[in-house]
This record gives structure tokens, C-alpha cells and sequence, in this order.
């Protein structure tokens, strides 16, 4: 994915002010920032939710939006979007699960809805990825009867069972009581080893540090800085990274 000058508003109110940001294929990224920065809106952009109002924007190869003889960014339309959006996965700070089904029936949806597989097919592969999060024996469970650890394990797993290429991480562990953050984590460092490619949105920063093959500080709607996590923490070239950090470090 690579975006170059990605400028986004809400009405009158400009939240992307030019972002630039490059993951390549197996490489995880992790985005920091302070509250209000864009993180969500850059990945809302990234996944097709928001519309990308200039710059340019390449996620999978693909470029998701035309600039016109106007001169103007055209992004696709959600109709444009929506079966490509398939190819990515997202995970939210809140989970989002469908309440009334089993872990299972939330993991196999999609596939039987969405990408039409047999469902007998569909909860065979479920059942893989909830082994893959470590839940597969909790796969008859609803929500309420797991934690939020386990429901977020879920969430992933849902993603994965879409077979994306990219998965975008807002916040995973932002909702979660501290002693279930482990296991999330612990699960997203699964997938990175994996070869997953990622953008992680965190306030997790050992995380980072220790996963991320680049760690972007965002501020103001704009990517200030970018680099090898280690580096970048320990010596940030931006004032306003510098700032940040002593604030959560
Ligand atoms: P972050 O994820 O870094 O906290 P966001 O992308 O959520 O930042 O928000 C960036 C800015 O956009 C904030 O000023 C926020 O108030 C504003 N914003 C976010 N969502 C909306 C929305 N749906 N309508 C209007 N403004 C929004
Ligand atoms: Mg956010």
C-alpha cells in the first residue's frame, strides 16, 4: 500500500492534510499518534469507508480512485469498493461481533455470504482459525459467554477466514481490560510471523517496537515521521514525536 499526499475532510473540516505512508508486501507498520491525529480516518481511507479527496492512494497494487482530466481525485465509489474491500481485513477497538451467533457462525459468515463457499466448507475453515487464535474450544460460545480478549481472537479470526492480503489494526487492544492484552497481541505477532502484511494502529508501543518492521508517528493529519521502530524511539528527528513519546513512554 502506498499512499502519497492523501488529503481527506469532514466538510469543512480537513483531517487528512497529505498523508504519506508505505507498507510493502510482509512487513508489519504501526501507526502512533496522539487522539484526533487521522490514524482512523487513514485506514478508514485505506479499507474504502471514507472517500480519499486527493493525493493518491494504491492499496494491493491497485489505485483506488481516478484523477481526472479535472484534475480532481475521483476515489471509487462504495459499489467500485466493495467487492476489492474483501482483500482486506480490519479489526476494530470494539469488536463488532453478531451478538445472536456462536464464535463459529461469526468466523464462517462471511465466507458463506459474502464469498458464497458450501457453509459444511466454510465452518471447517472457521474451525481452523479459531484454532489459529487459540479458541477452538470456544467455538459453540456466543459473545456475552467470552471475554473481551477472547471476543477480539474472534474478530480476528473473522477477518482472516476472508483470506485478505492486508489487515488494517485500529486500536485492537485500546477496549480491553490489561490483563487480556496479551493474548491479542500475542496472537497479532502469530500473524506477523506469518507473513501477514499489517498496519497497526497502537498505543502499544513495546509492541511495536518489537514487531514492527516501521513505527509512523501521526499528528495534525499528517504522517510526521517514519522509521525503524528502535531507531525512531530512541532518538525521534521531530520535535512533535519527541513530545509524544516523553508523554506515553
Ligand atoms: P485518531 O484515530 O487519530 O484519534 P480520527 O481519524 O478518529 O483520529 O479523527 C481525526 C479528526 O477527525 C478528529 O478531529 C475527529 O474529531 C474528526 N472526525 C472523526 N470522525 C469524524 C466524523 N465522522 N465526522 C466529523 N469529524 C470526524
Ligand atoms: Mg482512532
Amino acid at each position: 500500500m502506498r499512499a502519497t499526499g492523501v488529503r481527506m475532510s469532514y466538510g469543512d473540516v480537513q483531517v487528512l492534510n497529505g498523508v504519506d505512508f508505505t507498507v510493502s508486501a510482509g512487513e508489519v507498520s504501526c501507526v502512533i499518534g496522539p487522539s484526533g491525529s487521522g490514524k482512523s480516518t487513514f485506514l478508514r481511507c485505506v479499507n474504502g469507508l471514507e472517500p480519499v479527496l486527493g493525493g493518491s492512494l494504491r492499496v494491493l497494487g491497485e489505485e483506488v480512485g481516478h484523477t481526472l482530466r479535472d484534475g480532481r481525485y475521483h476515489p471509487w465509489t462504495p459499489k467500485e469498493f466493495a467487492a476489492f474491500r474483501r482483500n482486506i481485513g480490519m479489526v476494530f477497538q470494539r469488536f463488532n461481533l453478531f451478538a445472536h451467533q456462536s464464535a463459529l457462525e461469526n468466523v464462517a459468515c462471511g465466507p458463506v455470504h459474502v464469498l458464497g463457499s458450501p457453509a459444511d466448507e466454510a465452518r471447517g475453515l472457521a474451525m481452523e482459525h479459531l484454532e489459529r487464535v487459540g479458541l477452538a474450544g470456544h467455538a459453540h460460545k456466543r459473545p456475552h459467554q467470552l471475554s473481551g480478549g477472547q471476543q477480539q481472537r474472534v474478530a480476528i479470526a473473522r477477518a482472516l477466514a476472508m483470506n485478505p492480503a492486508l489487515m488494517l489494526f485500529d486500536e485492537p487492544t485500546s477496549a480491553l481490560d490489561p490483563e487480556l492484552v496479551d493474548e491479542v497481541l500475542e496472537v497479532m505477532k502469530g500473524l506477523a510471523a506469518d507473513g501477514m502484511t499489517m498496519v497497526v494502529v497502537t498505543h502499544e508501543i513495546a509492541f511495536a517496537r518489537e514487531v514492527g518492521d516501521w513505527l509512523t508517528f501521526f499528528d495534525d493529519g499528517v504522517a510526521v515521521e517514519r522509521g525503524r521502530p528502535g531507531e525512531l524511539l530512541a532518538a525521534p528527528g521531530q520535535e512533535r514525536t519527541r513530545a509524544f513519546l516523553s508523554s506515553v513512554l
